[in-house]
């Protein structure tokens, strides 16, 4: 055994909005088989999208996965032998990659102007030609573009890939994909702002950090082709490559937030323990053998092979995940099921937000409970609340309004109170509504009641999730779904 590698692998989250299910399914992989292997696992933050990437998204994603039990051995806050792991502090290490790319014959730069591509588009768009880059750029002189590059214009830097021939790609559950390399563009290497591309900055890293298994969802899979042609273009070894099966919502899309909650927080928030959910998750792509369903993680680090893999697609059923946290929570004994209710929201910290809203509305403490209930459930029952419409307005209209508004808080997931209150008048005005009735329907949708404590302070109590889950709820009910 000694001389064999040691088994690092890696997860490798883009911090551009909520820490996503997907982003836990597959760091559960990656921690369970570098666990199994007696290997490393790596966090790897990958925010090379200056525009869409925030602090806030790492920290988020950084708690989630910390919440639900999948520590990293190294990462951009424990660091570790093959920091930074944030892609954003490495920027001059993928420059200077790319560049020796160049000097191999392997890429170039490109001058090619915004406007050239979009000419380029248009044409191929009306010819019924495959869109892509032409590679005109590629037949410029070394020399003659190395002086452009040196006199400043702007330029990005171009993977050049083969024109005939194929890539394969040798996947451990899908065995070997090939791929045309006519088909594939000469992707962009380096930006002009000097940031890499995804391709670029995720292929060195993963050398780099001598990442031996690259375990990533099947979403990947037609980016993996340009990565093994950069792997040869650097001549270095390749990881081996296991995509993983997608997350589905049930109608077989692929998981996405329009359907349902995808954030790791919503299912934080409404009580689901975390070891239920990994447990969930690793029932999305593997089974342990025979009909059993319910495994702790030490269980499934111990049992774990790539060969118990299943391909189909995994739908994310909230009825089998609440089914499973009910098997877990019948397990507990009362004083255990108690500390879980105070870490979840029965804490001082949460009363504390809950209080204030109140305090002026209760005469008895036995009022509190009922006038708070809404702040600890989930999903809300609007039958009984026809005032969720408003008069005289129609349930589709008022669904659309309320769909708008689950945009609003989408686009603002600080719960800004000014900002929400300002969107919210805006979006009444816009549809010719009051902004009392705009109010209402969103009072019933938040809260399930017509008289409520201040409605945007007690969404930022019941939290982005929630808030977000039943105004989709609401809407959806309004439609008749
Ligand atoms: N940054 C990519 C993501 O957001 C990483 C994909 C990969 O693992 O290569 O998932």
């Amino acid at each position: 055994m000694a001389d064999q590698k040691e088994v690092r692998v890696r997860v490798a989250p883009s911090p551009t909005g909520d820490p996503h299910v997907g982003t836990a399914y597959i760091a559960l992989f990656n921690y369970v088989f570098a666990r199994h292997s007696g290997g490393k696992f790596i966090l790897r933050i990958e925010d090379t999208d200056r525009t869409r990437s925030t602090r806030e998204s790492e920290e988020a994603i950084l708690r989630a996965l910390r919440w639900i039990g999948l520590e990293w051995d190294e990462g951009p806050d424990v660091g570790g032998p093959y920091g930074p792991y944030r892609q954003s502090e490495r920027v001059e290490i993928y420059k200077e990659y790319a560049w020796e790319l160049v000097r191999k014959g392997r890429a170039y730069p490109c001058f090619c102007t915004a406007e050239r591509l979009a000419e380029l588009r248009a044409a191929q768009k009306q010819a019924k030609q495959d869109l892509g880059y032409d590679s005109l750029c590629r037949s410029i002189p070394p020399a003659e573009a190395e002086a452009r590059v040196k006199a400043g214009e702007c330029h990005v830097i171009r993977l050049a890939v083969p024109d005939e021939g194929e890539t394969i790609v040798p996947d451990r559950l899908r065995g070997e994909l090939r791929f045309q390399n006519a088909l594939i563009d000469d992707q962009i290497l380096l930006k002009s702002d000097g940031f890499p591309t995804y391709h670029l900055a995720n292929v060195a890293d993963d050398h780099l950090m001598k990442i031996t298994h690259v375990i990533r969802a099947e979403e990947w899979i037609s980016s993996t082709p340009k990565h093994v042609l950069l792997y040869d273009a650097f001549g270095w070894e390749m990881p081996e490559w296991i995509h993983m099966p997608l997350l589905r919502n049930p109608d077989g899309s692929k998981i996405s937030k329009r359907k349902q909650p995808v954030s790791i927080d919503y299912y934080r928030d409404i009580g689901i323990l975390p070891e239920v959910l990994l447990n969930f998750l690793a029932l999305m792509g593997w089974s342990m053998g025979g009909d059993r369903e319910r495994f702790t993680l030490d269980e499934m680090i111990a049992e774990f092979s790539f060969d118990k893999v299943t391909l189909g697609g995994p739908v994310f059923d909230l009825e089998k995940l609440s089914w499973l946290n009910g098997a877990a929570i019948r397990e507990l004994s009362p004083r255990e099921l108690l500390e879980r209710l105070k870490a979840w929201r029965l804490n001082d910290d949460f009363l504390l937000e809950v209080i204030p809203l109140v305090h002026e509305r209760v005469r008895r403490l036995d009022e509190f409970i009922p006038a708070t209930t809404f702040y600890f459930a989930g999903d809300l029952d609007y039958a009984n609340v026809p005032e969720l419409v408003p008069k005289n307005r129609d349930a589709r209209e008022t669904a659309k309004l309320l769909e708008a508004a689950l945009e609003i808080v989408d686009a603002n997931p600080n719960l800004d109170k000014e900002i929400l209150e300002t969107r919210f008048r805006d979006l009444a005005a816009a549809h010719d509504w009051k902004p009392r009735e705009l109010f209402m329907t969103l009072r019933v949708a938040v809260t399930g009641r017509t008289v409520s404590p201040p409605l945007l302070e007690s969404m930022q109590v019941i939290g982005r999730e929630i808030t977000r889950r039943r105004l989709r709820q609401a809407a959806a009910f309004l439609k008749g779904a």
